[in-house]
């Protein structure tokens, strides 16, 4: 973009614009997990500056990176040449109606930052696993977090939004409110326009216990299908996420890694529920302790120099073929890092139509991830990606698409059943026709796979 039309735009736009020249240019033209050189970052501070912002973009004809917490696990929210639109701004933590627990949260807030402030309320919403991770990305492709099985996904305690369209509408959307992109919004991705707020019905929740316990990789053969039986009979309150870690130096061996959370205030009955898991094995270390929900978010430890690519997958039932290829084909030094999540309970009752998140009825959620270097080939990431789910693809189906490390509509074609991305895609030709937001992992306005521009 010319730089002369930088005085343009200043006035254009009430929040802050960033040009590659400006001071803050290079702290925040680059992503977690991407690089980049966008033509401008535009930070704006009001639904008018963001629906100027998207304006813009089709004036200039940018493409165009919405960016909440920039955790896209493929850097999509920065770009080359194009604009960013950074919703750092949008980072507020209101709760609106205390009767009825109902919370609005800015898209760019952080889920640490959330859980912090409704720690002083004595509510929690589910979301993921880090503090860092935004609230607009993560919402908007489903979130599976810490009390996924006693209250469901984080898009499950979703009441409402406010989102800018392509052109440039300002919207509210709801069960009520335009109902076809409030189903869109719920596991669609950032499809269908720039969301400014998003607002949740949150949970009373004063105290956790949780933690990690670590056993010894040799007996992850007997230890993993008892955790899996564990799980299978355990409250709603307990949520349980096992990592086959392969190790990293001599200083982090090899291990099976069962981290927890029982989400409630009751001592005797997290003791009990949480017991069966410290007992499946030989223990090298433990550390499970009560807390407030928020010390259970963690800060993000990305490798540096490499990237990650991985496939995931949903897992009807932990049966005995699949833990055999779990077991059998990771832990060891070299081999990827696979992460079984436990599913069911809350998040399984909710009817696979009612969302754009579909996968609703399996007993856990796996996700294989190994490294390559950052200067990767196209050709060597599709390799390891494709490496690292070999042994598990006959058993997993579906994916999630915020874990997803491609983009291609093969890959998004697993996130969606065929259905649903036919209603996807009607939605988008309604909402986004020309695919002004396609920096995404993309519905075309047309129909699976047919290139829309
Ligand atoms: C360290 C780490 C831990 C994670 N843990 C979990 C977990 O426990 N559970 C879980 O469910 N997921 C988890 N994820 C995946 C996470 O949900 C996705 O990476 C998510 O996209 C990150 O959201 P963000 O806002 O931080 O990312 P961003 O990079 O800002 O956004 C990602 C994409 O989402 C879309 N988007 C973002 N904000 C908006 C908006 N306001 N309006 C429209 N579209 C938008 C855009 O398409 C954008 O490219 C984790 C990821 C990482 C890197």
């Amino acid at each position: 973009m010319d730089q002369t039309t930088f005085p343009e735009l200043k006035s254009r736009i009430a929040g802050e614009v960033i040009l590659p020249d400006s001071p803050e240019y290079n702290d925040l033209r680059h992503v977690m997990n991407g690089n980049g050189s966008p033509a401008l970052i535009v930070r704006p501070r009001s639904s008018e500056d963001v629906a100027e912002a998207v304006r813009l973009a089709r004036e200039y004809q940018l493409a165009v990176s919405i960016r909440s917490g920039g955790h896209s696990m493929m850097g999509l929210s920065t770009n080359d040449g194009g604009l960013v639109i950074d919703l750092a701004h949008f980072n507020t933590v209101d709760v609106i109606d205390p009767a009825q627990n109902r919370v609005r949260v800015g898209a760019g807030a952080k889920w640490g930052d959330v859980a912090r402030t409704l720690a002083e309320y004595g509510l929690a919403i589910s979301s993921g696993d880090t503090n860092s991770v935004g609230v607009g990305g993560l919402t908007l492709g489903g979130g599976i977090g810490w009390m996924v099985r006693k209250v469901g996904l984080t898009i499950d305690s979703l009441e409402a939004a406010e989102i800018v369209t392509a052109d440039g509408r300002v919207l509210r959307v709801s069960e009520q409110e335009q109902p076809d992109l409030f189903w869109a919004l719920r596991g669609g991705g950032g499809n269908f326009g720039v969301v400014t707020t998003f607002e949740f019905r949150a949970y009373p929740l004063q105290t956790v216990y949780g933690g990690m316990v670590i056993y010894d990789l040799a007996d992850l053969e007997t230890a993993l299908p008892k955790w899996a039986e564990v799980m299978r009979a355990a409250p709603e309150e307990l949520n349980s996420t096992a990592v086959i870690f392969p190790g990293f130096g001599p200083e982090m061996p090899p291990a099976l890694m069962i981290l927890l959370c029982y989400g409630g205030d009751d001592e005797a009955a997290a003791n009990a529920a949480i017991r069966p898991l410290l007992e499946l094995g030989t223990v090298k270390l433990q550390m499970i302790d009560r807390k407030p929900y928020y010390a259970m978010l963690e800060d993000a430890h990305p490798p540096v120099g490499v990237r990650a690519v991985g496939e995931n997958g949903f897992v009807k039932t932990l049966n005995p073929g699949v833990l055999a290829a779990l077991t059998a084909n990771y832990g060891q030094p070299g081999t990827p890092m696979v992460q079984i999540r436990s599913l069911g309970g809350a998040m399984s009752r909710v009817d696979p139509a009612a969302t754009a998140f579909a996968h609703r009825d399996y007993e856990a959620f796996v996700l294989a991830v190994t490294f390559v270097p950052l200067d990767a080939s196209q050709e060597q990431a599709d390799q390891a990606r494709s490496a690292v789910w070999e042994p598990l693809k006959p058993f997993a189906s579906g994916a999630y698409v915020n874990f997803l490390t491609d983009a291609s509509d093969t890959s998004v074609a697993t996130a969606y059943p065929a259905e649903t991305y036919a209603r996807l895609s009607r939605v988008k030709a309604a909402y986004d026709p020309e695919n002004l937001f396609s920096r995404n992992h993309n519905i075309r306005p047309n129909g699976r796979g047919e290139m829309f521009r």
